[in-house]
């Protein structure tokens, strides 16, 4: 079996899908509905010894104006649905967060309240260990699913024997991120609803809303805050202009749509520069930029 047209889409537009609207094309993004796509795929020499960009839901990517010519991967299909086992469930990474949440609370389901207002993709969320309100994706998981390109094969590793971090999930690289098995608690739906819109309601209150933005730009560092720190390293001329900071939080900027990637990517080193030159703490970038 061969991969068909469906599975292929050339210079696909990061600009118009992405939160920021902004980014370069890629080249080659493979569509990957079904594992046999990806053995099929990655059986092929030329495509496993490119670089490899798998995308989620695009939340927190920022392609450099070059575009990216590498192996770019989308996963759809089989790995867009939640199965409840047993005892786990089976959460495939192409499934988004508001959606997991929603199923959840259907489900009777907690815990998961938290990704309602995060604006990823599961696989995102392991890749990145995304989290909010004192939770994070690692505290629910059992297991990561994932497909290495090398070896053409799929294996399953437990989340004790991986050593996820704030903001930093599972990256390894050459690998693609298929499933995650997640615990499941029984809750009650009322409580679960009121969880939800209360940090729906928080997250109105502290962060833009309807802005071209990519959350956080920089990782706290250890005991501080990065929006304290921006804040008090810059001056007002960071609030004004096709990006700008937002003066509801300072560790978010917003865009004007289709801005150059590269000039984003100018405007964040300017921030840092300018902490690094008042506090002399170099802040960690979350938002991935690729090249
Ligand atoms: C308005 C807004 C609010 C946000 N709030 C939060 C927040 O509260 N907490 C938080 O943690 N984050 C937050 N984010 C950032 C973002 O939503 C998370 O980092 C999320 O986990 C990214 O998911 P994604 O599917 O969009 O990933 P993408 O942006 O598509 O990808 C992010 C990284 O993950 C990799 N990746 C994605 N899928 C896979 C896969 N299947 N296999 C291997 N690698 C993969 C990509 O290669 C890339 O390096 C926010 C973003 C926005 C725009």
């Amino acid at each position: 079996m061969t991969l068909g047209n469906k599975n292929i889409e050339t210079n696909y537009s990061s600009a118009k899908y992405s939160w920021l609207k902004s980014g370069g094309v890629i080249n080659n993004l493979y569509k990957v509905y079904k594992k046999n796509d990806l053995y099929n795929l990655f059986s092929r020499n030329e495509i496993k010894s490119k670089p490899l960009l798998v995308i989620g839901n695009l939340s927190n990517t920022l392609i450099k104006d070059e575009g990216f010519k590498g192996t770019g991967i989308k996963l759809l299909g089989d790995f867009a649905n939640v199965q409840i086992n047993y005892d786990h469930m089976l959460v495939g990474a192409a499934v988004l967060d508001n959606y997991l949440s929603k199923f959840c609370f259907q489900n009777n389901i907690s815990g998961y309240e938290f990704l309602f207002t995060i604006p990823g993709s599961i696989g995102g969320n392991i890749f990145m260990n995304a989290g909010c309100y004192n939770q994070e994706i690692k505290d629910k998981l059992i297991s990561i699913i994932f497909f290495d390109i090398y070896h053409n094969k799929i294996y399953e590793r437990d989340i004790k024997e991986l050593n996820f971090d704030y903001r930093k999930g599972f990256q390894k690289s050459n690998t693609i991120i298929l499933y995650g098995k997640f615990k499941i608690t029984k809750g009650n739906q009322h409580s679960i609803k009121n969880l939800m819109k209360e940090y729906e309601n928080i997250r109105n209150k502290t962060q833009p809303q309807k802005a071209n933005c990519c959350g956080s730009i920089f990782k706290n560092p250890t005991n501080q805050s990065a929006w304290k720190l921006i804040k008090s390293s810059i001056d007002e001329s960071f609030y004004n202009g096709p990006i700008k900071l937002s003066k509801i939080h300072s560790n978010f900027f917003e865009n004007e749509p289709n801005i150059s990637a590269n000039s984003i990517e100018l405007f964040i080193s300017k921030i840092q520069k300018r902490v690094r030159d008042k506090h002399n703490i170099t802040l960690e970038k979350e938002l991935r930029i690729i090249d």
